[in-house]
């Protein structure tokens, strides 16, 4: 199959995209690993379950209801429940469905992969019951499902009050929430929320229902350790500094059956790395981002970005990113003219300003704090793939690795199955510790398969006897 434009992700950056590269005139294909459209954020219930029909729905759900209505009615061209996990220098997307393998050679190719979620490490991270702040969502939203009956939550930035609301409304019970954050630190961020008054009640409710329920919040305080008693958790917690780093003072012990904690969102970076396009290292929008202009084209020809993989401003933003990146690709492939596109581009850049300066200030309160990173204890697990501890990532940094590629090769730190998107941005940091900055530690080198596939899923069916062996080499 050709098309113009193949869009990986349909999140609110590449549905948007989509619908509006359509206008433009292009042809599109839209493909998402998720069943449906919707991204992390409008992430819909399976067509298996039945919606409660005396329950409103959230603005969250009708938001993503419309858009996968508006891709619909669009006639929008989608692959849905594909992964994409292989794309070379030419564009040819290698994808994995249900179909099995099938490769694609679009003109174009939007990114529009979103983030992965950043966990600072702690003694007991790994245990079965600790689970992201960003993957509690997931629950929460798709499968109405709770973490535990009991659940600490902890981390930094806004997924702290959505979840600990999310568990509240579900009927669960918040023992904890613990912020990295001070109290004044969120009062900063409020001249930046004055353009979106709906967010400031949302957040000012999500306040309110924790107070009425009691929960007691921990500003300033991180986990310590989690460590398995009974049927749940013994949760030890401390107070920080500002830039995150334990302070001397006593700790707080909590129970519960279930952690659900994060530390902020990483752009998803793994396709624009796997083509090599130029990155920089921007901490306060993620982390590594590639490299793009106003119209969302990175150093590779052809190769477009757009949404929270660009740089963390949150799905209000990400929409508007989206159909500008859009714009720039229907001019560059001649379906619209200079004056088209300037006419339609100004008014998604007002949108994406007002929206990104909510975002921005939320990315933020959740980037990653320089102190938490110093105070992760040696023995504790920092890649969770290949079990690689944080004194092994240290002893490889003094005995000469450079860089987080040379510490992947030397002790296998990212590159287990996730392909270091869980450990990279931590490791990158303890590297930096002693490489002196996140440029000279540098970012994992970006490798197929982008998503863990099966050799028999690439290859499709075969005979083992058919198989060509060669002939030993004569001596
Ligand atoms: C787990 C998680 C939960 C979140 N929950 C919330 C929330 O509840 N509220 C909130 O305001 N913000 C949430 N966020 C942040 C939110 O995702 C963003 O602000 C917003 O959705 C960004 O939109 P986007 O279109 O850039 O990316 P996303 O919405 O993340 O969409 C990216 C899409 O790309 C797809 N994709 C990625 N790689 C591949 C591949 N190789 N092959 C095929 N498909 C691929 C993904 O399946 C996804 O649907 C969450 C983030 C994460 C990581």
């Amino acid at each position: 199959m050709t098309s113009d434009l193949l869009i990986i992700g349909a999140g609110p950056a590449g549905a948007r995209a989509a619908l509006r590269a359509k206008a433009c005139g292009l042809s599109v294909l839209l493909v998402d690993e998720n069943p449906d459209a919707g991204g992390q954020v409008w992430r819909p219930l399976p067509n298996t379950f039945s919606r409660r029909t005396d329950a409103p729905a959230s603005a969250e759900a009708q938001d993503g209801d419309a858009l996968r209505r508006e891709l619909r009615q669009a006639g929008i061209e989608c692959r849905f429940g594909h992964k994409v996990w292989n794309i070379g220098s030419d564009l040819r997307t290698d994808v994995i469905g249900p179909e099995g393998s099938v490769s694609w050679r679009p003109k174009a190719v939007l990114v529009a992969t979103g983030t992965t979620e950043r966990v600072v490490p702690f003694p007991g991270w790994t245990l079965p019951g600790v689970i992201g702040l960003a993957a509690a969502t997931i629950l929460l939203k798709s499968q109405n499902l709770l973490p535990g009956r009991r659940t600490v939550v902890a981390g930094s930035g806004p997924l702290l009050l959505a979840v600990a609301n999310g568990i509240l409304k579900a009927g669960g019970e918040v023992a904890a929430v613990v912020d990295l954050a001070s109290r004044g630190e969120w009062v900063g961020t409020l001249p930046s929320l004055l353009g979106r008054p709906d967010l400031v009640r949302q957040g000012a409710a999500w306040q309110w229902k924790l107070r009425a329920a009691g929960v007691p919040v921990y500003y300033r305080h991180a986990i310590r350790s989690a460590s398995q008693v009974d049927e749940g958790f013994a949760i030890r917690i401390g107070r920080v500094d500002a830039a995150g780093a334990p302070v001397e003072a006593p700790l707080v012990e909590l129970y519960a059956d279930a952690v659900a904690v994060g530390n902020g969102l990483v752009p998803g970076t793994d396709v624009t790395r796997l083509l090599r396009a130029r990155h920089r290292f921007e901490g306060r929008l993620g982390g590594w981002i590639a490299r793009s202009d106003e119209g969302g084209r990175t150093s590779v020809p052809g190769l477009y970005i757009a949404g929270d993989g660009a740089g963390i401003a949150g799905a209000a933003a990400a929409g508007a990113h989206g159909e500008i990146a859009a714009l720039a690709c229907a001019l560059d492939l001649g379906t619209i003219d200079q004056v088209a596109y300037v006419r339609e581009r100004a008014p998604l850049v007002a949108q994406w300003t007002r929206s990104a300066r909510f975002g921005r200030a939320m990315a933020g309160l959740m980037a990653l704090r320089g102190g938490s990173v110093e105070g992760i204890a040696p023995e504790t697990i920092v890649c969770r793939c290949e079990d690689v501890t944080r004194a092994e990532i240290d002893a490889a940094v003094r005995d000469g690795a450079r860089d987080v590629n040379q510490l992947k090769a030397w002790t296998r730190c990212g590159m287990g199955p996730c392909q270091g998107r869980t450990c990279g941005d931590v490791a990158g940091a303890l590297v930096a510790l002693q490489a002196g900055s996140r440029e000279a530690a540098g970012c994992f080198t970006g490798r197929a398969p982008l998503r863990p596939v099966s050799l028999a899923e690439v290859a499709g069916p075969y005979t083992y006897a058919d198989i060509p062996i060669p002939k030993a080499a004569p001596l």
